[in-house]
């Protein structure tokens, strides 16, 4: 399963969609007890075996017996962004998330908070769409808020991506190749957006 998340944290950075190669890939494991997540530190595109870890999704509840020293070991070097993963994974269908650092939507997310905004409307054809609002979430780092906020959003099957306000782009979908996809269709719109408020010096 570390293929999977090695390929779209390549494929993430190899189209230029982040600046930063950091950010955190997961999928839930196929017996729905666990999900495996990149390790905390890992660039996206230099993902091996050894860059990722998995991570009960209920407390008590793994395929295998972890002692809760270990257990709280593991959490350590997994991503800081797990509590936001885990919680996803309890109160949603989603099967696979992917976090980046996406700079439009970073850019973008900031300005309309400021103008008082909690979502981003795309203007671009695809983006109305696929995307037709996008939900900014706010939080800090695997805290628990973030986590709380961004699970009440994924619970809205129809919402597929959001961005973490002055953060990044959260995905969670069906496969990483869906999120990938919602990934490209967010920062494409945030993209979009940012140039014509640009030009028509908006903010
Ligand atoms: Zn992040």
């Amino acid at each position: 399963m570390w293929q999977k998340i090695a390929a779209a944290g390549k494929k993430i950075v190899e189209s230029g969609l982040v600046e930063a190669n950091f950010g955190n890939i997961s999928i839930r494991s196929r017996s729905g007890n666990s999900f495996l997540i990149t390790k905390t530190g890992t660039a996206l595109d230099e993902i091996d075996s050894c860059g990722v870890i998995e991570i009960p999704i209920f407390d008590g509840e793994s395929d295998t017996f972890v002692d809760p020293f270990v257990a709280a070991a593991i959490e350590k070097a997994a991503s800081s962004e797990t509590p936001v993963h885990r919680r996803i994974y309890r109160e949603t269908n989603a099967n696979a998330i992917l976090h980046a650092h996406c700079p439009y939507s970073v850019v973008m997310s900031i300005l309309e908070h400021e103008a008082g905004n909690d979502a981003v409307i795309p203007i671009d054809s695809e983006g109305k769409l696929f995307l037709k609002e996008i939900p900014i979430i706010s939080g800090g780092i695997g805290s628990d808020t973030l986590a709380a906020n961004a699970a009440a959003v994924f619970k809205d099957e129809s919402v597929k991506g959001a961005i973490i306000l002055g953060h990044g782009t959260i995905a969670a979908c069906d496969s990483l190749e869906e999120a990938y996809n919602v990934t490209a269709q967010l920062e494409h719109a945030a993209k979009i957006k940012y140039m014509y408020a640009k030009a028509k010096n908006l903010f």
